[in-house]
């Protein structure tokens, strides 16, 4: 069975920076937990940072690989650097889908961990431009698929074709 990394807090977990969840209602995402398919994390939290904890951009409207690349960091609005653990949490994420065969992965849209399509612009005005979290561009970059929230119809397809269903026995 196909396993999926999960964000978190769209499971409910209470590990956002706010100390909140994101839990997401969808019907495939709860058929799938229950089948045991989903891996859930926090790469924030598994990186070392606590709940709550200060929001954090990634500087100059840079994505996650240029944080991977070591020429950009992540930032809070105080200007405390957090790349390290950011970095950190990215690399437990992975490890954890190494372990369990992941190939597909949905992930918490706009995070700069998570974001797939859409990070934070390093202002903290709100603004989002197009650019990939930290631990999606590791993820992306060792051939995981990662989706958003917004995409799991996108993502049951994509599973489909990892693990088409299987052939009828013979008699
Ligand atoms: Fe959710 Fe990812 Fe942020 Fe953790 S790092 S709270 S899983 S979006």
């Amino acid at each position: 069975m196909e396993r999926i990394l999960v964000s978190a807090c769209l499971l409910g977990r209470r590990v956002r920076f706010d100390g909140g969840a994101k839990t997401s209602g969808d019907a495939l995402l709860a058929e799938w937990r229950a089948q045991g398919r989903l891996v859930p994390v926090c790469p924030e939290v598994d990186g070392g940072l606590p709940v709550p904890r200060p929001p954090a951009e990634i500087e100059d409207g840079a994505g996650g690989p240029a944080v991977l690349s070591g020429t950009a960091r992540v930032l809070t609005p105080q200007g405390a650097d957090v790349t390290a653990a950011y970095l950190a949490g990215a690399e437990r994420a992975l490890a954890t889908a190494e372990r369990y065969g992941v190939r597909i992965a949905i992930l918490k849209e706009g995070s700069p961990s998570c974001g797939a399509l859409a990070v934070h612009d390093g202002t903290f005005r709100g603004r989002k431009i197009p650019g990939q979290g930290v631990t999606t561009a590791l993820l992306t970059g060792h051939g995981i698929r990662v989706f958003t929230e917004a995409q799991i119809p996108e993502a049951a397809t994509y599973l489909t074709s990892l693990e088409p269903p299987s052939a009828p026995t013979s008699p």
